[in-house]
């Protein structure tokens, strides 16, 4: 049962709270005598003050947590969809985890198995053969909203598991049955177990990585990492029935999410209620006609243009080639764009950003109001 835990814990006083509260909501069998890999949410750059990030010193007490209950082996694993050695040094990594349990970067393995995505236009997706010997996956992620499925939780922390193309495949052409497909292809396997930190959580349509930060004082532990997810939306005011993977995983399996899981929290939900992206993501709410869809469907665009400081970043990052400086504007092949994020995710300055080009559409009504007038003259 996930479980609700408030929290203002020091520094000095995590491995105390995360031993004797966080893990605690977790069975000891998941652990003792076990291969424990830890999946932290270390996506990007950014410092765990944004609420994009777990903080690697959280990491640390989770890491001296599960070996005091015994876990055999316990290794820490994340792949960066945009550099991960990147992501490692900027959040001083390798200094606060390196000596407590060896790092993993997925993104530099070299054995991938494909596994089958159910009831998907995508047939396989690739993780990396490393994970299969772990026992148990304590996937600790940010509580966070996310532009296209609403929530970015322990559910969807698991897509850092991925090969960065098996990422930008989904992201383009299924996420949400790929976010279930991983979880259950795991969950036959070995023990999920979610840990959502809320410390500082992150609300807004921009989530994952640019929406404003909450210091909200909620961590949220238990046995079942969608069950900590559905924790999760009703500690923020969102409907599960709304987390399109949420809704896939509980029709899927016999257990249904109800209120009475939740352990640790007699009040009234939401605790807070956030600013959250608006159902169905970029792709405009689901029950507009295709065509309205593509019109308000979100790209990226290079928005902020006074802010671009032409650092080619992004156009580096760009896996699809789609980017180039032309005349000193940054612009985008939409033909060739995979939806991948990562030129906004990498832009440090916020000039390229996901958004509704709604530009044309202002010209063409401007254009078609003069016309108007011209012929009333
Ligand atoms: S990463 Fe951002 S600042 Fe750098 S060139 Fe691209 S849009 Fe400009
Ligand atoms: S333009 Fe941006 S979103 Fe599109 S493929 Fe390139 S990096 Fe990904």
């Amino acid at each position: 049962m996930p479980t609700i835990i408030r929290t203002n814990a020091q520094i000095d006083e995590l491995d105390t709270f995360v031993l004797g509260k966080v893990l605690s909501e977790i069975q000891v069998a998941s652990f003792k005598n076990k291969r424990v890999l830890i999946k932290p949410n270390w996506v990007n750059h950014l410092s765990p003050s944004t609420g994009a990030t777990v903080d690697p010193k959280f990491i640390k007490s989770i890491v001296n947590g599960v070996k005091q209950l015994g876990a055999n082996d316990v290794k820490v694993g994340e792949g960066s969809i945009i550099d991960t050695e990147r992501a490692f040094a900027s959040l001083d990594v390798n200094n606060i985890i390196g000596d407590s349990a060896d790092l993993i970067d997925f993104s530099k393995e070299k054995q991938w198995i494909d596994i089958p995505i159910n009831h998907s236009k995508i047939q396989y997706l690739r993780i990396p053969e490393i994970v299969h010997e772990f026992d148990t996956i304590v996937s600790v992620a940010k509580l966070k909203t996310h532009c296209q499925t609403r929530i970015s939780f322990t559910v969807k922390n698991l897509f850092g598991l991925l090969s960065k193309a098996s990422r930008q495949l989904a992201h383009k052409v299924d996420l949400e049955n790929s976010i279930a497909g991983i979880y259950f292809y795991l969950m036959q396997r070995m023990n999920v177990v979610g840990i959502l930190d809320g410390s500082i959580a992150m609300e807004g349509r921009n989530g994952p990585l640019k929406g404003e930060p909450v210091k909200l004082n909620v961590v949220i532990s238990g046995d079942n990492a969608s069950e900590v997810d559905y924790g999760g939306c009703l500690v923020i005011g969102c409907s599960p029935n709304t987390v399109e993977h949420l809704v896939k995983i509980e029709n899927s399996s016999n257990k249904k999410y109800d209120i009475s899981l939740i352990k640790g929290y007699e009040g009234d939900f939401p605790i807070r209620q956030f600013e959250l992206p608006p159902v169905g993501g970029w792709r405009g709410p689901l029950n507009l006609s295709p065509l309205v869809q593509i019109i308000f469907k979100k790209r990226p665009l290079w928005l902020y243009e006074d802010r671009c400081t032409f650092c080619g970043e992004c156009i580096q990052i760009c896996p699809a080639n789609c980017l180039s400086n032309i005349n000193g504007k940054i612009i985008v092949n939409n033909e060739k764009c995979v939806e991948c994020l990562c030129c906004s995710e990498v832009c440090s300055f916020g000039a390229m950003t996901y958004a509704v080009r709604l530009g044309w559409l202002h010209g063409a009504l401007k254009n078609i109001l003069k016309t108007i007038n011209k012929l009333r003259q």
